[in-house]
């Protein structure tokens, strides 16, 4: 990925979609914001502990680098599910400037309305961003294990088909900082579920030293969940940042112990993205 820095807010980027003149996007990191304690600094998260008032600072600050308004920001109430939502002008800001606002047990955000930043957020967990440069339309994802299993990324392929005719062969998409292969570890409950939601687990759970435990690999288990879809393995790009292993980078539940901000990954078609 690429670094970029202004006003000392690091963002990350992706190669293949920064390739696309006509979209914006992002990955956000600790660095730049104003949030004390577990939360320092760029926390982008309400509800989970910090100041909100803060919190919206920070979202400010992201909007202000952004040069866009922080009302273009659009987030969900993220449970872990594999429900996709359309983003219209009606949802557009929605959860921008407070949690309440935002759309409901939703994972997955679609648009093709230039002007609407789509966001995720995580600290651990594996964020998305899709785009199709044939039809204009734009995706981000929150996948942790569970959604990961539920498959959330597969549904947000599907709803961009379903909805604005997009072919899987055309997306690029991009797997972004999470916790890695290196760290990842979970229990016997997640390789059942594993087992009974994937079948063959293709190389996604992995041995552990330790009896009972195991790694799940959630980059390569989204990996496959898109090309299985139809997107081609050269489309995907996979960040290889660990949250887990740049925990002062990024936030990192785990190592944090639970107590800890949330990065947002964001993609925006720009307003003067020409729609064919
Ligand atoms: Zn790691």
């Amino acid at each position: 990925m690429e670094k970029t820095t202004a006003e000392g807010l690091e963002l990350y980027h992706f190669a293949n979609l920064k390739k696309f003149g006509e979209i914006n996007h992002f990955i956000s990191s600790r660095a730049g914001g104003f949030s004390k304690g577990p939360f320092k600094s760029m926390n982008t998260g309400f509800h989970v502990g910090d100041n909100d008032w803060i919190v919206l600072q920070n979202r400010k600050k992201l909007a202000e680098v952004l040069r866009i308004d922080i009302s273009q920001l659009t987030f969900a109430h993220q449970t872990h599910s594999s429900n996709i939502a359309i983003i219209d002008h009606v949802k557009k800001g929605s959860g921008s400037t407070n949690y309440e606002s935002s759309i409901p047990n939703t994972d997955g955000l679609v648009t093709n309305i230039p002007g609407i930043c789509l966001c995720v957020q995580m600290a651990d967990c594996v964020p998305l961003l899709l785009y199709d440069p044939v039809n204009k339309v734009i995706g981000a994802v929150h996948a942790g294990w569970r959604g990961t299993l539920r498959k959330v990324a597969e549904s947000a392929v599907k709803t961009m088909a379903y909805t604005y005719g997009c072919s899987p062969s055309d997306i690029i998409a991009g797997i972004g900082p999470s916790n890695g292969p290196c760290c990842y570890e979970v229990g016997e409950d997640v390789n059942t579920e594993a087992l009974r939601s994937l079948g063959d687990l293709k190389g996604i759970i992995k041995e552990h030293p330790q009896p009972g435990k195991y790694i799940f690999d959630q980059w390569h288990a989204n990996f496959l969940q898109l090309t299985d879809c139809g997107i081609p393995e050269k489309n995907i790009e996979i960040s290889d940042l660990c949250s887990h292993c740049h925990s002062d980078t990024f936030f990192s539940s785990r190592k944090d112990s639970g107590i800890t901000g949330r990065t947002t990954a964001g993609i925006m078609l720009k307003e003067s993205a020409c729609r064919g």
